[in-house]
């Protein structure tokens, strides 16, 4: 499996191009579809996946299944929510994308493991692949996602991310904003989540 990163849109949120031979998944087109589009090329696109439903990791969702029919997935969690959601995106002035309505998820989409990861928002997934894991804003280099914004919950991604350590040290982490890490340094190395506070059993708040 092939996994190229497009940076886009005013918050510079990763979009992911997962492909197997000639066909793909997009993974949070937050903008920019037709750099999106020009990135696939002639390869066809079988799906496109929010690992959740805030505004930066949609903004092209429309675009990319208006042009080439595929199916798109997101969390029922976020969509039932999805204005509300992003009520604060339109307080700073940022348009809220029309979308689609998504199909809920299973246990896979295409040849991606779907691992409920909430705690950023209700709806926030993860997508397990063949030594990779795209976690969306759950976990990045060094940091995790803000569970300031409405629909936050700091306690469920505590657990959230415990679980997303539970995967192989090895295993490349595809986060949603920034670079690219692995299970292994932010388990031991990520200053807000670690894996000893998971091996504590009771989460406590840490700040
Ligand atoms: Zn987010
Ligand atoms: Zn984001």
């Amino acid at each position: 499996m092939n996994v190229e990163r497009v940076i886009v849109g005013p918050l510079a949120t990763n979009s992911y191009i997962v492909c197997e031979r000639e066909e793909c998944v997009v993974i949070d087109p937050g903008a920019e579809g037709d750099r999106i589009m020009r990135q696939l090329g002639r390869k066809s696109l079988v799906a496109v996946v929010a690992t959740h439903l805030h505004f930066d990791h949609v903004g092209a969702v429309a675009r990319l299944v208006e042009a080439t029919g595929a199916e798109f997935y997101a969390h029922s969690d976020d969509w039932r929510i999805y204005k509300s959601l992003n009520q604060i995106a339109e307080d700073w002035g940022f348009a809220v994308p029309e979308l689609p309505t998504p199909r809920g998820l299973g246990s896979r989409v295409w040849r991606l493991e779907v691992l409920h990861t909430p705690g950023h928002t209700p709806g926030s997934i993860s997508l397990v692949g063949d030594g990779f894991v795209f976690t969306g804003d759950a976990l990045f280099y060094r940091s995790v996602g803000r569970t300031d914004l409405p629909y936050g919950d700091w306690e469920a991604l505590v657990q959230s991310v415990c679980r997303l350590y539970g995967l192989p040290p090895s295993f490349q982490v595809y986060p949603g904003h920034g670079p690219e890490t692995t299970i292994g340094a932010e388990a031991r190395g990520n200053p807000f989540i670690n894996a000893d506070i998971c091996l504590g059993g009771r989460h406590s708040r840490l700040y």
